[in-house]
């Protein structure tokens, strides 16, 4: 190939790469990029953006749709979810006493909500979410029921299953039962260390 071609060539590429940078300079609402946080108060995140995970409540009676079935603690890879439940005596169904998230360990996979059947867990483009300290990653999902509180002081069991431990405090015990008047059972990840 001559000098001459290889020049036409060149040529082409480079006008080709400009005409596209002066059509996004003359019709600046297609480009893609933003610039955050300078554009914060009017940021568009993509319906698909996902961050973290929440739980899902049930419009018409304000109760978590979540039924403590433990489908979404065995599913993830990473114990990233820690769940201690009870039977409500008055709908004598199984209810989440304490669904605790660890942020600092979630891959953001998503396959603890797909591995939900009950519409009770979903992603959310809550981005956000810097902190200055792991433990500070650690939420209580349902930490608006009456029972669960907001304490973190007796989190971090699944990192050392014990079948006969339980999660919840004396004090916290006395409390979700004088709620719900139920008693609570702790749901174990699946074991993924090294055989
Ligand atoms: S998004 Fe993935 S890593 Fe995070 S809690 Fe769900 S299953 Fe676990
Ligand atoms: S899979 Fe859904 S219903 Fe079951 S414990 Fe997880 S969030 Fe609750």
């Amino acid at each position: 190939m001559n000098i001459f071609v290889k020049t036409l060539r060149g040529l082409k590429g480079l006008l080709s790469g400009m005409g596209l940078t002066f059509g996004y300079f003359a019709r600046p609402s297609k480009v893609i990029t933003q610039q955050y946080p300078e554009n914060r108060n009017t940021l568009k995140l993509p319906e698909r953006s996902q961050a973290r995970i929440d739980l899902i409540k049930n419009a018409e009676t304000g109760r978590y749709n979540c039924i403590a079935c433990g489908l979404c603690v065995k599913a993830c890879p990473n114990n990233s979810i820690e769940l201690t439940k009870f039977k409500d005596p008055e709908t004598k169904k199984f209810r989440p006493e304490k669904f605790v998230y660890h942020f600092e360990r979630c891959l953001v996979c998503g396959l603890c909500v797909e591995a939900c059947k009950f519409d009770a867990l979903r992603m959310t483009s809550e981005f956000e979410t810097a902190a200055w300290s792991p433990d500070d990653l650690v939420e209580i999902l349902n930490k608006d029921d009456p029972w669960a509180h907001d304490d973190k002081s007796d989190i971090g069991q699944q990192t050392a299953p014990d079948k006969n431990e339980q999660t919840a405090s004396p004090a916290r015990d006395t409390d979700r039962q004088e709620h719900t008047g139920a008693e609570e059972k702790t749901i174990q990840p699946k074991d993924r260390s090294p055989k």
